[in-house]
C-alpha cells in the first residue's frame, strides 16, 4: 500500500510519517512574515550578508504589488537602495524633491530642504519599489511563498520558533532560528504574543484621508500641504502624469459620498487661488478612505521574535515616515543578525529594539506634530489662530524651516 501511495518511494509506516511530517514543515536561519517594504528588503539585506531567509505572505503577488500607499522616500532610504543595487529603476523613473510647500491663508510657502540640509527626497510610489524588491529577489532565488497566512508565531522564546501557516489549505510550519514579524498592523506576529508583555501606546485622530489617484499632472512640481479651515489638503504625486491628492475628511465619510466631481471641486477651495486655477482633473484611478492613527508597540522584541515596519508602529501619513520607518528597523535588524551569524555577537540583537525605538519616536513626534499643524479639529475655537500663528513663525524661521526640513529629509540611522 506505502508503495502505491508514495509511488517511487518504498517506505515503511513511521518512515512515511515522518516524509509527511517533512513535507510540511520548512527550514530557514530568519523566517519572514509579510512581503510588504519592511519583509521584502530585510530579506535583501540579509541576503547580502549571506543569511538564508523565507518571506510567507498572506496575499497573493499581484495584491501585493497593486497596493496604492505611499511614495516619498527619505534620503537615507534612496541611499540604501543604492547600495543595494536597488535604485536603478527608482533612479530612472522617481522625480528627486529638494523642496515641498505649506499653503495657509491663502499664501504659498516653500521649504527649501536642499538648500537648508543638503538633502532631498525621492518621489517613487511604493507599488514600484514592491515590485522592484519582488523582482531582485525571485532572480536571486529568493524564497517568498505567496498566498500562506500566517497564522502564530509559537515558542518565540526558544532557539527553534516556528511560524505556523497555512498553505493551499494545508497547515504547515516553517522553523527557523528568528522570526521577523514584517506583516503590517493587522499581521500575526505581533497577536502571538501576550499583551502583558507589551506596551501599547495609540492615538486616533478625529479624521481622515480622502485620496484620489489620477493620471492628470501634478498641479506643481513639488508637493504642497494646505491647511484650511475646510480642512487639510495634500497635493502629491506618483511620477509626472499621475497625481495622488488628499482631503481631510470625518471618519464617518464614505467613498460613495463623493463623486469625481466633489472630490475636484473641495480640493480646489482648500487651495491658495494660484493653485486651484491650474489644478487639473480627470477620472479617479482609485479612491480611498484612510484613518489616521499613531501607534507604537514596546518593546519590538520577544525573544527570538523581532518587529519590524507598521507591525510595531503607524504614523498618520502627513510625515511620510511610514514606509521609511520600516526601512530603518530593518536595516538596524539586518545589522543585528549579520552580527550574530557572522561574529556570534547577540548585543545589536539585544540592542535592536532600544535603537530602533529611538528612531521611531522622533518620527512619530514630527508626524504627530505636522498633523496637529495642519487639520482642522472641530472641538476647539482657538486650534486654528494657533496653527496660523505657528505657519508663520515657520515661514519667517530659516531655524524653524530647518527644523522642519531636517525631519522630512530623515534623520540619520543611529550607529
Ligand atoms: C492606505 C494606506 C496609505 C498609506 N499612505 C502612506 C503615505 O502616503 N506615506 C507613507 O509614508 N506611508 C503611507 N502608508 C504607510 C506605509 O504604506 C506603510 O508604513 C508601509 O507599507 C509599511 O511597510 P511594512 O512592510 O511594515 O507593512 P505592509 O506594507 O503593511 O506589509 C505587511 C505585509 O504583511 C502581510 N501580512 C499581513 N498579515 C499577514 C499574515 N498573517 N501572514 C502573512 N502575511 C501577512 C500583508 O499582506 C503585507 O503584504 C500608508 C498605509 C496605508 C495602509
Amino acid at each position: 500500500m506505502w508503495r502505491r501511495v508514495f509511488d517511487q518511494r518504498v517506505l515503511d509506516l513511521p518512515d512515511a510519517l515522518q516524509y509527511l511530517g517533512n513535507m510540511n514543515r520548512l527550514r530557514t536561519q530568519v523566517g519572514i512574515i509579510g512581503s510588504g517594504p519592511a519583509g521584502l528588503l530585510l530579506s535583501h539585506l540579509l541576503a547580502q550578508r549571506g543569511i538564508e531567509s523565507i518571506i510567507l505572505e498572506r496575499q497573493s503577488r499581484a495584491h501585493v504589488e497593486a497596493r496604492i500607499r505611499a511614495g516619498v522616500l527619505e534620503q537615507g532610504t534612496v541611499d540604501l537602495l543604492r547600495q543595494l543595487g536597488l535604485g536603478e529603476r527608482m533612479d530612472r523613473e522617481g522625480i528627486v524633491h529638494e523642496g515641498f510647500s505649506m499653503a495657509f491663508s491663502g499664501r504659498k510657502e516653500r521649504i527649501d530642504m536642499h538648500k537648508l540640509t543638503g538633502k532631498s527626497v525621492m518621489i517613487y510610489g511604493q507599488t514600484e519599489l514592491t515590485k522592484d524588491l519582488i523582482n531582485a529577489r525571485l532572480a536571486a532565488g529568493g524564497a517568498i511563498h505567496y498566498e500562506c497566512p500566517v497564522l502564530a508565531v509559537e515558542e518565540y522564546q526558544s532557539s527553534q520558533p516556528r511560524i505556523i501557516y497555512e498553505q493551499e489549505g494545508q497547515r504547515k510550519e516553517l522553523v527557523c532560528d528568528f522570526v521577523a514579524g514584517c506583516d503590517g498592523y493587522h499581521g500575526a506576529a505581533r497577536k502571538s504574543v501576550a499583551q502583558n508583555r507589551m506596551q501599547l501606546f495609540e492615538k486616533v485622530y478625529p479624521f481622515g484621508w480622502l485620496g484620489i489617484l489620477a493620471d492628470v499632472p501634478p498641479v506643481d512640481h513639488e508637493l504642497i500641504y494646505a491647511s484650511h479651515e475646510r480642512g487639510f489638503a495634500l497635493c502629491s504625486m506618483r511620477s509626472h502624469t499621475r497625481s495622488r491628492y488628499y482631503v481631510q475628511c470625518s471618519l464617518d465619510d464614505r467613498v460613495e459620498n463623493w463623486t469625481d466631481d466633489a472630490f475636484w471641486d473641495e480640493l480646489r477651495r482648500r487651495l491658495p487661488p494660484e493653485c486651484a486655477e491650474k489644478l487639473v482633473t480627470g477620472p479617479r484611478l482609485e479612491m480611498s478612505i484612510a484613518p489616521l492613527r499613531s501607534f507604537v508597540v514596546e518593546p519590538m522584541r520577544f525573544g527570538n521574535l523581532f518587529l519590524a515596519g507598521d507591525a510595531a508602529h503607524i504614523v498618520p501619513p502627513t510625515g511620510a515616515k511610514g514606509l521609511n520607518l520600516a526601512v530603518s528597523d530593518v536595516y538596524y535588524l539586518a545589522r543585528a543578525l549579520a552580527a550574530f551569524y557572522g561574529e556570534k555577537r547577540s548585543d545589536l540583537l539585544d540592542r535592536y529594539s532600544e535603537v530602533a525605538l529611538r528612531r521611531v519616536w522622533k518620527a512619530v513626534r514630527f508626524s504627530w506634530w505636522y498633523t496637529m499643524l495642519m487639520h482642522r479639529f472641530d472641538d476647539d475655537q482657538i486650534s486654528h489662530r494657533l496653527q496660523v500663528a505657528e505657519l508663520e513663525y515657520v515661514a519667517s524661521s530659516e531655524a524653524a524651516q530647518t527644523v522642519m526640513a531636517e525631519n522630512y529629509v530623515g534623520l540619520a540611522f543611529d550607529d
